[in-house]
């Protein structure tokens, strides 16, 4: 059977994975020119953890997992409020299982572990996909598909087409995060760094054995702004006037982020669907169900949503009737609680977490 997957970061070659196992012919689609670098550290945690181990891909994933020590909290002004060697607000407790790593690198083993015998297209983008399965291209030419899963992000390609349009779905929590990767130029040594004012604030945190720093802000962002596509001048020229006013490291931030050429920057939404299956076409990772950088889950539920939708077509023989059946069933409930951990005034509650991340069995 033939699957297309739109979509090369997480969900996209972990589905492919499964699938590939399970002996589909499986293309994947991405619309970038190569594999996205950049974004910051994500988390995966609790049952992906799992996941992870069944790909065989633990001891790479544990290699270059970041090793933080602590972290120090300041307020607008640069006054130390206070620090800790216990927690980091990104990655939660220091002595949980759950391992934090770079967005870059666990693409990379995605890919490299599918990339002999999954065929990788790069710089296209699904234009149709009829109910037949047939699909356009921007570039390609058209082909038909048994079937097609959508693991194309938060702003979906698939999801639009098939599902109907995005405002439909994605709900705005109201707030925009800005990534981007600097020179160390704090000095820091595996030790985060948060500066916030309310709902503004921003975290340096280095990576790549202290060579070179991450920053992450968030601000509030309008309604709206979800529907907004922003250019990158335009963009730091926001997080500029956020920041204006905040003391501490904040001119060196912003000189750096005025260098950087790789900022990322999305608006904080989670998206919410009846259903992530119809007809042959499925749904898996953020545009299926993203819960929000906020609850750090994002990773965590591309993984697991890859592997029961792969296992459960694998099962079914590639018969979408009963095996996306079993995904919208199984997934549900551990989609909802991690959804719910979405707060944009604070870090989720470390117990509604550690619930939420194992709220499913493999
Ligand atoms: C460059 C980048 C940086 C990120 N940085 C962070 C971060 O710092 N913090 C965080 O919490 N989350 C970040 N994310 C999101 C995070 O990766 C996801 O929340 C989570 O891992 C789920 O992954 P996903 O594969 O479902 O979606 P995503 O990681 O968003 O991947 C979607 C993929 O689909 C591709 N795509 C989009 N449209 C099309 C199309 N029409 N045709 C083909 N391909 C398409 C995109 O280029 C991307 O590679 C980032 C994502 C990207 C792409």
């Amino acid at each position: 059977m033939r699957v297309l997957v739109s979509g090369a970061s997480i969900a996209g070659p972990a589905v492919a994975y499964w699938l590939s196992r399970h002996g589909f012919a499986v293309t994947v689609v991405e619309q970038a020119p190569a594999l996205r670098p950049g974004g910051q550290a994500i988390d995966v945690r609790g049952v992906a953890l799992e996941v992870v181990e069944r790909m065989g891909l633990m001891p790479r994933v544990q290699a270059v997992k970041t090793r933080m020590r602590g972290m120090t909290m300041y307020d607008r002004e640069g006054t130390e409020e206070w620090s800790s060697t216990e927690m980091t607000m990104s990655a939660g407790r220091l002595d949980s299982p759950d391992v934090e790593l770079l967005r870059e690198d666990l693409c990379a083993f995605l890919h490299e572990a599918t990339r002999d015998q999954v065929d990788y297209v790069f710089g296209d983008s699904v234009t149709a996909v009829e109910p037949d399965g047939r699909v356009e291209f921007e570039r390609g030419r058209p082909a038909v598909y048994d079937l097609v899963i959508g693991a194309d992000g938060l702003h979906s390609t698939v999801r639009r087409l098939v599902f109907g349009p995005e405002r439909d779905f994605l709900h705005s929590l109201r707030a925009r995060l800005a990534i981007f990767s600097a020179p160390n130029f704090l000095g820091l040594d595996n030790w985060q760094v948060w500066q916030r004012d309310g709902l503004r604030g921003y975290c340096v945190y280095p990576v790549r054995d202290n060579a070179e720093v991450r920053v992450i802000g968030g601000f509030e962002a309008g309604p709206e702004e979800h529907l907004e596509r922003v250019d990158a001048g335009g963009l730091k020229q926001l997080v500029a006037d956020r920041f204006a006013g905040f003391g501490g490291h904040t001119a060196e931030m912003l000189t750096a982020m005025w260098s950087a050429d790789d900022l990322y920057s999305d608006v904080m939404a989670q998206v919410r669907m009846p259903a992530w299956t119809s007809g042959r076409v499925a749904l898996v990772g953020d545009a299926a169900c993203c819960p929000s950088p906020i609850t750090g889950q994002g990773t965590s539920l591309a993984l697991v949503g890859a592997y029961v939708l792969g296992t459960e077509l694998g099962r079914s023989g590639g018969d979408p009737g009963p095996a996306f059946a079993a995904y919208e069933r199984r997934m549900r409930p551990f989609v909802d609680a991690n959804q719910a951990l979405a707060r944009p005034d604070r870090q989720p509650d470390d117990s509604a977490l550690d619930l939420a991340k194992n709220a499913i069995t493999l």
